[in-house]
């Protein structure tokens, strides 16, 4: 499935400034080596996958479960945090035999 995308603000919808501070930080971060120079292209997003545990949702074993992905940035002039885009995306998931959840739990060594 296509993902959904609804563009936000791209500059600061209170003083009207296009000075970001997530922006600033991530291509310092790029700068410094800390992340890759091709990560986080369109910003940082705080994301929940719509998946509701508590309803029999889950009929066949690979089905496909939204997410949405909230982007923001914070203006560095006046410190407002708005958003720069909303957007759903569809990740194909599949139940792992035996658990009849979504996903498989943390596999840990005990050595
Ligand atoms: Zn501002």
């Amino acid at each position: 499935m296509e993902p959904i995308i609804i563009k936000g603000a791209d500059k600061c919808p209170q003083c009207g400034s296009e000075q970001k501070n997530v922006e600033e930080v991530m291509n310092d971060l790029r700068e410094t080596g800390l992340i890759p120079k091709e990560s986080f292209k369109e910003g940082i997003a705080i994301q929940a996958a719509l998946y509701d545990p508590t309803r029999q949702q889950v009929i066949a074993t690979k089905f496909t479960i939204p997410i949405i992905q909230v982007r923001f940035e914070v203006c560095a002039d006046c410190h407002t945090i708005y958003c720069t885009s909303v957007a759903v995306v569809f990740q194909q998931a599949e139940v792992a035999r035996g658990t009849g959840r979504p996903f498989s739990p943390p596999q840990y060594k005990s050595n």
